[in-house]
């Protein structure tokens, strides 16, 4: 059963793992958690719905209680601690595109407002409904999961959009297909919110980000439906589908998409290349995204990831060997790991292994073999259960990210960890921040930062530490130039940020956009556009 406080299904337990406790504690500090709010008090805190009985929609108090925050890390401290400003009044689970359209009808009729929801995993508080006097309805698309077409010969696979991670993959498997869009957050997270966050998987660089896969689709709006045809390329006019790319339940929900698949592959694996800094780490992976060399993931670590990564590997017998033998070949404590990924036909896989660790080794990596590539893909959906076993030892641990120009990766990234770093030293406290690259393209990389920080004394007070940390990495990244989102969107975190990025005139465009489609104002307000 998936959890109602934290990430994931509740039976998985992601114990921090041996000397993990001790390496934090020696980075920032000891730290005791204090007690968590119960369901109980959670459920006795959700108050009556205004809402009159309709045949779509539930006013239970688990339902609202389960759709009242996503997964960012304010929302993890609203539910832990029990302190939640707001919850939908109603939660609807269409199963028909007819049922999306009834509620529209029935939203327009009560004066509602419609939060779609996906898998509820957005980071930054896309799903969670405001402060506000109209009635808010969660409509969670989950019940539309079903592969509607499959065209083998064009390889396009149409499916309703509440599908989630497993069940699409699981559906083209006994087809022979895969998707291969695998973020981290696969298990739960749909092909709807995909395309409506413009999310990149862990292996996009094989595969392509969601926009590359997204190849039409229907969209049901509040003023109609927006067929949008399968077409592999267009130049009559603005292309339509990349409005709705991104559109984060503004613009209407998606309740049909067909993407761009392919067989699934011969073969895979993940290797551990160690680099004797970050400087040599980068110049390796710059240049075989460049050269086009068909790797399928490149995820660099910075020294102080590298560190993390190897102290929580969890595996306390090997890793004092990897560790003294990487001593004795010379890389020290500025050596950065990354983690290179193969997938394809054999022919294709065999080339790129030998042209990319060429590279490699050109600056001075040490191809490390597939033990540590095995150990993360392992982990690769279950690292994030880490955060509620942190959170249980008194430790907050947050995400972001951004994209640059090669020119200001150095500069970007090393200004996202000092602001972090440095951020709650007025209040005497420690952060450790450390960041990969975790998507690469000719012309830039993706800075994925990682930071840590003791709870507070309260809820208040892990939140204003938040508050601070997120504020300082955001400001850095405008004033780098970044965008305010790599893969996670805007939601209302990011949107104090956007205009940097879009400017007054893109932010009427957009407002525009949304005002032709929804004139009521009935979809998902202050997320996106502050309206
Ligand atoms: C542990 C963890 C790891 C993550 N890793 C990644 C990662 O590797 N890559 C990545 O890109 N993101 C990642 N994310 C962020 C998140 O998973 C993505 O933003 C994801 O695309 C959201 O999908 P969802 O179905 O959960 O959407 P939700 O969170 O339910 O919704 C997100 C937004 O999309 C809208 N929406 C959802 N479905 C529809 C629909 N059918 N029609 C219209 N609007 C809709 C919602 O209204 C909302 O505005 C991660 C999150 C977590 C918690």
């Amino acid at each position: 059963m998936r959890s109602w406080n934290g990430w994931g299904d509740e039976a998985v337990h992601y114990p921090v793992p041996a000397g993990g406790a001790d390496f934090l504690a020696q980075r920032v500090g000891p730290a005791h958690a204090g007690p968590d709010a119960s369901l109980d008090a959670c459920l006795a805190s959700v108050p009556a719905s205004p809402l009159a009985e309709h045949p779509l929609v539930s006013t239970d108090a688990r339902e609202r209680l389960w759709h009242a925050r996503g997964q960012s890390l304010p929302d993890l401290i609203a539910m832990r601690s029990g302190q939640i400003d707001a919850f939908p009044d109603g939660v609807a689970r269409p199963t028909s595109e007819a049922e999306v359209r009834a509620l529209y009808d029935h939203a327009r009729k009560i004066g509602a407002r419609l939060i779609p929801w996906g898998g509820g995993t957005s980071v930054v508080g896309h799903v969670n409904p405001r402060r506000q006097d109209a009635p808010v309805i969660t409509v969670d698309l989950g019940l539309l999961d079903r592969l509607v077409d499959l065209d083998e010969q064009s390889r396009l696979a149409t499916f309703e959009a509440g599908v989630a991670g497993p069940s699409l993959e699981a559906q083209l498997a006994v087809k022979g297909y895969t998707l291969g869009h695998f973020p981290q957050s696969f298990e739960y997270s749909t092909l709807g919110g995909w395309i409506a966050t413009r999310s990149s998987g862990q292996q996009s660089y094989h595969y392509g980000r969601i926009e590359d896969l997204f190849a039409g689709g229907r969209v049901e709006t509040p003023v109609g439906t927006l067929d949008m045809p399968n077409l592999p390329a267009t130049a009559a006019g603005p292309d339509l589908r990349q409005l709705i790319l991104g559109s984060e339940g503004r613009l209407g929900i998606v309740t049909r998409a067909s993407v761009r698949v392919r067989p699934i592959a011969q073969d895979e694996s993940f290797h551990g290349i160690f680099f004797p800094d970050w400087q040599s780490g980068t110049d390796a992976v710059r240049t075989i995204a460049q050269a086009g060399i068909g790797v399928s993931m490149l995820r660099l670590s910075d020294p102080d990831e590298t560190e993390t990564q190897l102290a929580l590997a969890g595996m306390p017998r090997v890793m004092p060997w990897v560790n003294r033998g990487l001593r004795l070949v010379g890389y020290g404590d500025t050596r950065c790991i990354l983690m290179l990924g193969l997938t394809g036909d054999a022919a294709a896989t065999a080339d790129a292994r030998s042209r990319a660790f060429e590279i490699c080794r050109k600056q001075g990596g040490f191809v490390s073999g597939t033990l540590l590539g095995k150990k993360w893909e392992h982990n690769r959906f279950r690292a994030p259960y880490l955060r509620n076993t942190l959170w249980q030892a008194g430790y907050a641990i947050d995400t972001l990210e951004t994209a640059v120009p090669w020119s200001g990766v150095h500069a970007t990234a090393t200004a996202v960890k000092t602001a972090l770093r440095t951020g709650l030293q007025p209040v005497g406290e420690r952060v450790h921040a450390f960041a990969h690259l975790s998507h690469l393209y000719p012309d830039g990389a993706s800075i994925y930062t990682t930071y840590v920080f003791r709870r507070g004394s309260s809820a208040e007070e892990t939140m204003e530490r938040w508050r601070v940390l997120k504020g300082a990495a955001s400001e850095a990244i405008v004033a780098h130039k970044g965008t305010i989102s790599h893969q996670h969107g805007v939601g209302a975190d990011h949107l104090p940020y956007l205009e940097a990025e879009k400017g007054v005139l893109g932010m009427q465009v957009l407002e525009a956009a949304r005002k032709s489609l929804d004139p009521d104002g009935l979809l998902n307000p202050g997320k996106l556009l502050p309206a």
